[in-house]
């Protein structure tokens, strides 16, 4: 609350500072060249409030910046006259003489307005107005309410955005599942027909005639391919919904690259092959090893080579390489041959669900990337994209190198 958190100045006696009826809040911050000009400020207002009591509350910014977005305040030391209204804000290098300027005028204003509320209160016929204890209650609550305003403004505005960001959260996740069972259908029509087929030739000898050898290893082949990118889709919305927004957790581990882009490039060969497409590595035997999250790294290899191979039209050509960069870095690329990524939105490209319209018919979510580079941050590494319209698109990431 702002009463707790704030000073009094001059910490005046309790019947003082209630029977106040000009309330000022000075807003500062902790900044060393501030620190002079706040101490003139708070002497002069001390000394002022010897000849006339008022109640004052010093509010750091830094710690209470809502406060501060509240009164658009846009330096500091600034000094606003709360009561009596209209409310009044001094800033600048002169706040002292400002203050001087208006000092009798807000005092006269007080003194206006105490001498209102207390005919008013005769009028009314209230008898503890003698006292002045009514005009106390409601100096007290006129600072309590303005804070307890400002607090409930800014948590209606909160309560806002989280709202807006939910019903955001809620219809993406219904635009995945829709997406998701779309595109899970083809591959998983592959995997039931090449399981038919084989079942066939298990129990129906004159299919199994017709069944060769090399046939029955290509449809195992293709069922598994199937079956892994039917994996792949669902490994990636589920971590999409699930880390939206967070941190992404890694394990970082002394891991061999090399070998893992080699066992990579081992298991797509058959999806390459699909579109006739030629596969070219540039991978130095001497490589330094990384430090890394076996896995996540494995989720971005596999994420570009996706993308190059589904992007690239058939017979196109794709590219890895590894560059031993710096002494502490190393750099993956991987390149391909297809329509490129126009300029303009090589860094959109890493945005969550932005895809290009050109290729809003092909299957995906728009998530890769930017899953990609949640991983590689969470590494500590840079990845981007180099591309020419119609001269392809080579992907780059860097990862640390491993010290022991
Ligand atoms: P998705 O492939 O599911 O749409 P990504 O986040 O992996 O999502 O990619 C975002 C967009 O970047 C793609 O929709 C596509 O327009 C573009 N893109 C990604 N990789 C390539 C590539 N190798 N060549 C051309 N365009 C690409």
């Amino acid at each position: 609350m702002l009463e707790k958190e704030s000073t009094d100045v001059t910490s005046p006696s309790p019947n003082n500072n209630a029977e106040a009826a000009l309330q000022l809040l000075l807003f500062v911050d902790k900044r060393p060249s501030s620190v002079e000009k706040i101490r003139q400020v708070r002497n002069h207002l001390k000394h002022l409030q010897a000849e006339y009591p008022f109640s004052l509350q010093v509010i750091d910014v830094s710690e209470q910046p809502h406060l501060a977005e509240h009164f658009k305040l846009v330096a500091t030391p600034t000094l606003i006259k709360l009561h009596p209204a209209p409310r009044q804000t001094l800033a600048g290098s002169n706040l002292v003489t400002q203050i001087e300027n208006w000092w009798v005028r807000w005092q006269r204003s007080a003194e206006e307005y105490s001498t209102r509320v207390l005919n008013e209160l005769e009028a009314s016929g209230d008898s503890s107005s003698e006292n002045g204890s009514s005009v106390v209650a409601y100096e007290d609550n006129s600072v309590a309410h303005s804070a307890q305003v400002i607090q409930l403004s800014d948590e209606i505005f909160c309560l806002k955005q989280e709202k807006e960001a939910l019903q955001a959260q809620l219809q993406f996740k219904d635009r995945l599942i829709a997406m998701l069972a779309h595109d899970l259908r083809n591959p998983l029509t592959a995997v039931s027909i090449a399981l038919e087929t084989l079942d066939m030739g298990t129990n129906n000898p004159a299919a199994a005639a017709r069944i060769t050898p090399e046939l029955m290893a290509q449809l195992i082949k293709h069922a598994r391919t199937q079956a892994k990118a039917i994996d792949r889709m669902i490994t990636n919305v589920l971590q999409t919904a699930r880390n939206e927004g967070a941190e992404l957790q890694v394990n970082l581990q002394e891991l061999d690259i090399s070998q893992l882009c080699h066992e990579i490039l081992a298991r797509l060969k058959p999806q390459f092959a699909t579109k006739s497409q030629h596969i070219k590595t540039d991978i130095p035997g001497d490589l330094p090893h990384v430090y890394a999250d076996a896995e996540r790294i494995q989720q971005v290899l596999v994420n570009l080579l996706d993308n190059a191979m589904k992007y690239t039209p058939v017979d196109g050509e794709i590219g890895l390489s590894i560059l031993h960069r710096t002494t502490q870095k190393v750099q993956v690329s991987i390149s391909d041959n297809g329509p490129g990524i126009p300029s303009e939105n090589q860094d959109r490209i890493f945005e969550d669900r932005f895809r290009l319209k050109r290729d809003e018919a092909k299957d995906g979510y728009g998530i890769g990337l930017s899953l990609c580079q949640r991983i590689i941050r969470a590494h500590y590494g840079q990845i981007w994209v180099d591309s020419n319209p119609d001269r392809g698109s080579c992907f780059h990431f860097t990862l640390p190198v491993y010290r022991a």
